[in-house]
């Protein structure tokens, strides 16, 4: 669908998959106005296909857009693209259990010209790919590296948007995770570098017993879809759930007496993750003994369990296809 000054939205196109011909003066090259989605479609019990929460992605999908100063799709349409491609390719979509097709809305500058301004001309687009279960032979817990020197967003910056710069500049700093042996990199406040904020590509939640505290969003993190229904679903099964603050002292001094018996991260792609181990240029230390803890595996069934169609869905999540 495209978007141009003075017209709005227009030319709604289903099209086979194939490349795009680029301007080397487009201006999303050069500016980088680009925000995306991430959502799943996943095959339920009696063959139907669902999305899951896909009003969330649209409503995430229209503030990302304000915040880069791009044009804001209607829910409704977002929702109604997203339902074209699903509808394309529901053969696609796996037959059941973990698998699901994985769909990637998507709008950037297709104004040509070099001069910083808003663009007056975009394209929002849906590709889709299918994605097995995150986890080949079981859940296992993930390595974080606390990433000290560099931070994803600050205060005022675009980090509650899910805008393409946000992941560039996340680059060195997940290479740096790697380097020191980790799966992935956890990020600190930009001020102090002393409060968590979130994963890579997933938001955190840390379990003391049947407390489950989560970072709460100040604007530099992303406001995840997978976090938002947690708080809920963690809820409706009896756990004292808040938004708050924790600091790398306090996860680190949790785990060395106890009372901080789970860390896991959640976001789309991997559902639930449990977080074994931490390390940074302070100290290096472990959650509990380091293996997937029973609220974690508890939140990470009862949602997929919804998702998968398994569990009624009390909150109205899932939009049927047929
Ligand atoms: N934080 C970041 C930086 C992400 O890229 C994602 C993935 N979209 C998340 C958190 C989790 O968000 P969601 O649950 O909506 O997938």
């Amino acid at each position: 669908i495209r978007w141009t000054e003075g017209r709005g939205w227009h030319d709604a196109q289903l099209v086979p998959y194939a490349p795009l011909s680029i301007d080397p003066a487009n201006m999303t090259l050069h500016y980088a106005q680009t925000i995306f989605e991430g959502l799943k479609a996943y095959r339920q019990p009696d063959g139907t296909v669902a999305t899951f929460r896909p009003e969330a992605n649209a409503k995430r999908f229209q503030d990302s857009a304000r915040r880069l100063a791009m044009p804001e799709l209607p829910v409704e349409t977002f929702i109604e693209a997203v339902d074209a491609i699903v509808g394309q390719d529901k053969a696609w979509v796996p037959s059941a259990g973990e698998q699901s097709l994985y769909l990637r809305p998507f709008m950037f500058a297709t104004e040509v010209g070099l001069g910083v301004k808003p663009a007056n001309e975009y394209l929002f687009m849906v590709i889709a790919s299918p994605a097995g279960a995150y986890f080949a032979g079981g859940v296992k817990p993930v390595s974080v590296w606390l990433s000290e020197e560099y931070v994803r967003a600050a205060p005022g910056g675009t980090g509650a948007a899910k805008a393409g710069g946000n992941y560039a500049a996340s680059l060195v700093a997940q290479a740096q995770a790697i380097e020191h042996g980790c799966d992935q990199v956890v990020w600190l406040d930009a001020i102090e570098r002393s409060w968590i904020e979130e994963m890579g590509g997933m938001n955190l939640y840390f379990v003391s017993g049947n407390k489950i505290l989560t970072p709460a969003l100040t604007g530099s993190l992303l406001p995840g879809i997978t976090r938002d229904s947690l708080l809920k679903i963690a809820a409706d099964l009896g756990y004292d759930v808040n938004e708050g603050r924790i600091s790398v002292e306090d996860w680190k001094r949790g785990c060395a007496d106890g009372t901080i018996t789970e860390v896991f991260a959640c976001g789309t792609a991997a559902v639930i993750t449990p977080v074994g181990s931490v390390k940074s240029t302070r100290a290096d230390w472990t959650v509990a003994d380091g293996n997937p803890g029973k609220v974690t595996m508890k939140l990470r069934e009862a949602l997929l369990s919804i998702q998968t169609g398994t569990a009624p869905d009390p909150h109205g999540w899932m939009h049927q296809l047929g």
